[in-house]
């Protein structure tokens, strides 16, 4: 018995089981009797615009198939990986590239929360051989590098648990058939060179790299290694020339003091690279002047809007006159303290990650409005400073972001940015912001629209006090 759960914790857990089950059943119905699937049966990305290929499932245009080997690797060990349903829809996914490495046989995958020994007895037996192991970390488990066994004389299974890291407890508390299996853990396990994710702990390393890292060891083998990590390592840097943000583990962050517990440690990044995001504000910035129609009008601002073309709602654009230089106006308008202190629409602030000079993570509560018809909002953006003709231009977006605070919507801004260039009258200069904000929930368009106005106008009049200040 595992000393990290009670029996209390588990019977209360089983309660939904029968929910679990349903979805079990509706995933054999597609014709997957033996309750597993091989990577030819996974299902690629949704996404069916983009051709796929057929071996690695990355889309056509990222195949990773020239950093796959050449044949699938002599391996004496048999791979079974137990993967959490929501893993196999993920964008990002390695088990498809470990499972392109191997010979179909060597690496099986089982997708589900639940299994049963009467549901799954091919997996079921695989837990109950004397030659098995469950690479899952905890105190009861042993260090692989530390087994006298000769894995390579008499050929062993190990079983790995694919999934975040509460998914994998879940799926290994919940799963008596999961604990059978002696238990091992990596001592060595390489710190994750898998970045796009962020990784609870660098001990916590992707399926991929686990698998890599066991293999070499069980096989006496370090190429396997090398050759399992090569596809991962021309994921992660596809991955970041295209936008995506490098991530460290939450013991990085620790250490460098940028992490707050409240980070949830799922996957956090902009779908859209800084420069895209740059790109997509200066189109907003040159559109037709007969395509706005004015929405609100101060004597000093101007609010106009146009069906915006990223969602259902407006596309807003401002435009005004603040006394002071570009530089300045933009250190109160970016992400920080700053922002917080003047900007009556936000009631906390946080910068969850700081990636560089001009892009950081943000996480931001705003007030409820319209005596709270619309209720206090959460964002989470990714946000980019960089210079613009002769001044400057703030641009964010919303990211994936997994917790959200109780009590709060979490609405999603769509590419949003503030221009800042000084004008021909010296000490003048022209500030355009460029806002479309899915408040979500369900909210009557004419109060959104009323909301977004106002508060645009507002943050002229808040940011000129503040200045003044
Ligand atoms: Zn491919």
């Amino acid at each position: 018995m595992n000393s990290q759960f009670n029996e209390d914790t588990v019977e209360e857990m089983n309660e939904d089981d029968d929910e679990d089950e349903e979805e079990t059943t509706e995933r054999d119905e597609d014709g997957d009797d033996e309750g597993f699937s091989v990577l030819s049966d996974l299902p690629v990305e949704k996404s069916e615009r983009r051709p796929t290929c057929r071996r690695c499932c990355r889309p056509v245009k990222v195949c990773l198939c020239p950093y796959l080997p050449p044949r699938p690797l002599d391996v004496s060990t048999s791979l079974y990986v137990v993967q959490h349903p929501a893993e196999e829809s993920r964008v990002l996914r390695t088990v498809p590239l470990l499972a392109a490495c191997l010979p179909p046989e060597k690496c099986r995958v089982f997708i589900g929360r639940r299994f049963s020994e009467e549901r799954y007895p091919e997996l079921a037996a695989v837990c109950k051989d004397a030659r098995t192991l469950l690479l899952y970390p905890g105190p009861n488990a042993e260090n692989l590098e530390d087994l006298s066994a000769d894995f390579t004389t008499t050929p062993h299974n190990v079983i790995l648990i694919d999934g975040t890291w509460s998914q994998a407890k879940d799926m290994f508390l919940r799963n008596a058939l999961l604990r059978t299996p002696r238990q091992v853990q990596l001592r060595s396990a390489p710190s994750s060179q898998y970045v796009i994710r962020t990784q609870p702990t660098n001990m916590c390393v992707s399926t991929l790299e686990c698998a890599a890292v066991t293999l070499s060891i069980m096989e006496k083998n370090h190429s396997i290694q090398e050759v399992l990590l090569k596809p991962l390592q021309a994921l992660c840097s596809f991955q970041l020339q295209h936008g995506a943000q490098v991530h460290h583990s939450k013991e990085h962050l620790i250490k460098n003091g940028q992490y707050n517990k409240r980070i949830s440690a799922r996957a956090m990044f902009s779908h859209i690279s800084s420069e895209k995001l740059q790109e997509i504000l200066v189109s907003y910035h040159s559109v037709n002047e007969s395509e706005w129609s004015i929405a609100k009008k101060s004597k000093d601002v101007i609010v106009w809007r146009k069906p915006s073309e990223e969602f259902g709602g407006f596309l807003y654009k401002t435009e005004g006159t603040v006394a002071e230089s570009p530089q300045r106006i933009m250190d109160y308008i970016r992400p920080g303290a700053c922002r917080l202190d003047w900007d009556s629409m936000i009631t906390s602030l946080e910068i969850l990650q700081t990636l560089d000079q001009g892009r950081c993570v943000v996480k931001y509560t705003t007030a409820g409005q319209l005596w709270n018809i619309i209720s206090p909002r959460e964002f989470v953006d990714f946000s980019y400073t960089t210079d613009y003709q002769r001044g400057l231009l703030s641009c964010g977006v919303s990211v994936d972001h997994g917790e959200q605070k109780a009590g709060f919507v979490r609405g999603f801004n769509h590419p949003c940015g503030w221009f800042c260039v000084p004008t021909q009258d010296s000490g003048l200069s022209l500030l355009n912001g460029y806002i479309q904000t899915d408040l979500k929930g369900m909210l009557p368009q004419t109060a959104v629209d009323t909301a977004m106005a106002s508060g645009l106008i507002n943050f002229y009049s808040d940011l000129r006090r503040a200045l003044k200040a």
